[in-house]
């Protein structure tokens, strides 16, 4: 069987620990042996990353831009532990949120669905999306230690030279202080996307934030995603049979329990981190779940959503066996085959993204799962298998559809 061909290159963005095996063992058992697999490499694995002062992730988003599609390992982002494990010169930031500020854009993340495999809230009938916007707020803040007594202020000095100033606080105690910040242009394109997403997929459009409580920035969102609505989108959504929805976040948390799913829910961007881990797992696992950042220029970045999964990697180090579930980034890889299929117009390589979800699925639902699933699956004698097993298991029912 001669291989599959593809045209461009992807950006393949390698990362760390389990996750880093796992992308190894799904490159060679179930990419190389069936596509001329075309990629140009990044490694963004804590270690390179350190070597190159973090310039390897800058210049991996830069290859996004000029190739449209790229595909990400899960990544250690450094805090003090990690500064001591890896003898790091710095504590870097996120890679994650260097790529999502650089690409901007929105994540949309969607719970991927099997047989056998039940949500815990019981009346979430259909998947529910989350659209994370992906840029500022809290990923980008600057900080200050508070020493002791005096005065915070807020200070905007615009370029004419018309400052604006507001007292935020009077320090009577040592503290702490929290600037954040967010553009017009980016709420924009995170509004387009997210109503645009919706109509593709037929789903009502929620959107949350607090704006009783944050009467500027939060209301700044609010209303960016009404002007965007009436003008763009009102008689769109009205002819497709779909709504519009905003609320309060705590409203909308409430509410979200209780529907029958099936909607796109825009978050912000702290709200999509926090409510799209929750929504993974009660729909099943960390690592059943789909994540892509489509950026308002045409890029497309695609990965997992869960970390690097440190616990079983220190397993596997000491020679113990692994059940890591791959599900994630196997969705990854087909997402930006796919994707890159689309853009080439090369069907062949579509076509075989889809056949290689499908065996994945198939997989679990004859039984063959790794751990995290045995323990939640409703379908009777699982199979519990390793990390290797698993990911082998896929390719022979691959192998059978090819
Ligand atoms: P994690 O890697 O998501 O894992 C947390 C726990 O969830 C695991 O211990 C495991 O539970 C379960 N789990 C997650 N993914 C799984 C999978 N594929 N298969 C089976 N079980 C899975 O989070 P973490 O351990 O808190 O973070 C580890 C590192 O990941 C951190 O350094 C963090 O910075 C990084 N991180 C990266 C990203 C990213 O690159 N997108 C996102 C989040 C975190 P059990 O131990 O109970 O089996
Ligand atoms: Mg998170």
């Amino acid at each position: 069987m001669s291989k599959i061909a593809m045209t461009t290159p992807l950006v393949e963005m390698d990362g760390d620990e389990m996750t880093r095996i796992l992308w190894k063992m799904i490159k060679d058992e179930l990419l190389t042996p069936f596509i001329d697999l075309k990629t140009e490499y990044y490694d963004l694995g804590l270690k390179y990353r350190d070597e190159t002062d973090d310039q390897v992730t800058v210049d991996a988003a830069n290859a996004i831009m000029k190739y449209k599609v790229g595909v990400k390992c899960a990544t250690i982002t450094p805090n003090p532990a990690r500064v001591t494990e890896y003898g790091l010169k710095k504590m870097w930031k996120s890679p994650n949120g260097t790529l999502r500020a650089m690409l901007d854009g929105t994540v949309f993340r969607c719970p991927i669905v099997v047989k056998g495999i039940e949500p815990c809230v019981r009346n979430w009938k259909k998947p529910i999306t989350i659209a994370r916007h992906a840029y500022g707020d809290v990923y980008k803040n600057t900080e200050i230690r508070v020493p002791g007594k005096g005065k915070a202020k807020l200070v905007f000095e615009a370029e004419d030279g018309t400052v604006t100033e507001k007292t935020i606080f009077d320090f009577e105690s040592a503290g702490i202080i929290q600037g954040i910040y967010n553009i017009d242009p980016s709420i924009e394109s995170f509004a387009r996307s997210c109503f645009q997403y919706a109509l593709d997929l037929k789903q009502d459009l929620w959107f949350a934030t607090k704006d009783t409580i944050s009467k500027t920035y939060d209301r700044d969102f609010k209303e960016i995603f009404e002007r965007v609505y009436a003008d763009e989108f009102k008689e769109k959504f009205e002819k497709a049979g779909i709504t519009y929805f905003y609320t309060l976040i705590d409203d909308a948390v409430a509410r979200i329990m209780k529907c029958e799913g099936g909607i796109v829910w825009a978050c912000k961007n702290y709200d999509g981190d926090v409510f799209s881990d929750m929504l993974s797992s009660a729909f099943g696992s960390l690592a059943m779940m789909t994540s892509v950042l489509v950026s308002p220029k045409g890029y497309y970045e695609y990965e997992a959503a869960h970390g690097t999964v440190q616990k079983h990697y220190y397993k596997y180090l000491k020679g113990e066996e692994t059940s890591t579930n791959s599900v994630a980034t196997i969705f990854a890889w087909t997402g930006a085959l796919r994707k890159r299929g689309e853009l080439d117009n090369l069907p062949e390589l579509s076509a075989f993204a889809d056949k290689l979800e499908k065996a994945t699925l198939d997989t679990i639902e004859s039984g063959t799962m790794t751990g995290d699933l045995t323990r939640i699956t409703t379908l009777p004698n699982p199979k519990k298998v390793n990390s290797l097993e698993f990911i082998q298991a896929i390719r022979a029912n691959l192998e059978k559809m090819l």
